[in-house]
């Protein structure tokens, strides 16, 4: 069942009078499930691609459903729900709140989506377990390394089993021994609670832990193969 469907996709930005192709037309099928990468080099597309796809942004023409929602049909408002409820966000650079710990971080989400006090306590605890940050629940971002942040980043962004997670570049800011524990651990929330993975990378050693490697370049994607 496809939980992203991404049809003929095209976004230009302009500077001024220099007019920038980012994407030339891309299709993209994502079935619930997938842990899937989305490789090319900088300035390839990925990141137009995956604000595109998480309504962060609008393509020029073409069409994006997410969770069987079609963002043309949907107003801003509409569109910002179906984020708040249906789509996880990670970043290159952590962007947690500075000023909240851990457990505060992963439960701001599940504030704004009116989730109970005491329930949403209770899961952020739960899932920083699951990423291996036990008794870092009231760690402040500036405590807490990069591959740590990140951790906190991934919790926060599945805690509330969205339909999808888009990871932009995860692993940049981590050296690699530090990245693949990451990608490891998305891996891993990925098999045992079927939270679907959509990540960037130009990362070879990410790459290979795909279960499906999307190549991107000059905004047209030139090769999908399932590993
Ligand atoms: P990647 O994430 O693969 O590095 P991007 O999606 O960021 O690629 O960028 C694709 C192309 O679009 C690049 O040529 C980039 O310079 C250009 N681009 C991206 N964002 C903007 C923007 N806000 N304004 C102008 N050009 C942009
Ligand atoms: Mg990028």
């Amino acid at each position: 069942m496809a939980i992203v469907t991404a049809k003929d996709i095209t976004k230009t930005y302009s500077q001024g009078k220099v007019k920038v192709k980012a994407l030339c037309g891309v299709d993209l099928m994502v079935d619930k499930g997938e842990f899937i990468a989305i490789a090319g080099p900088s300035g390839s597309g990925k990141t137009t691609l995956l604000n595109i796809i998480g309504g962060l942004d609008l393509p020029d023409s073409g069409s994006v459903m997410v969770d069987n929602k079609k963002f043309s049909d949907m107003n801003q408002a509409g569109l910002a729900s179906l984020r708040l409820h249906k789509i996880g966000f990670v970043f290159q650079a952590f962007n947690l709140i500075p000023v909240l710990s851990a457990v505060e971080n992963v439960e701001y989400v599940m504030l704004l989506q009116g989730v109970p006090k005491i329930e949403r306590h209770k899961r952020a605890k739960t899932i920083l377990n699951d990423v291996g940050l036990k008794g870092k629940y009231n760690s402040r971002p500036a405590e807490l390394s990069g591959g740590q942040q990140q951790r906190v980043a991934v919790a926060r962004a599945i805690v509330s089993g969205p339909a999808i997670v888009l990871a932009d570049e995860p692993t940049a800011n981590l050296d690699s021994k530090t990245g693949k524990d990451l990608v490891l651990m998305m891996k891993k929330m990925n098999k045992e609670k079927m939270v679907t993975f959509i990540f960037s990378t130009h990362d070879s050693m990410v790459m290979d832990y795909a279960g499906r490697l999307v190549t991107i370049r000059d905004g047209l994607i030139v090769n999908d193969e399932i590993k």
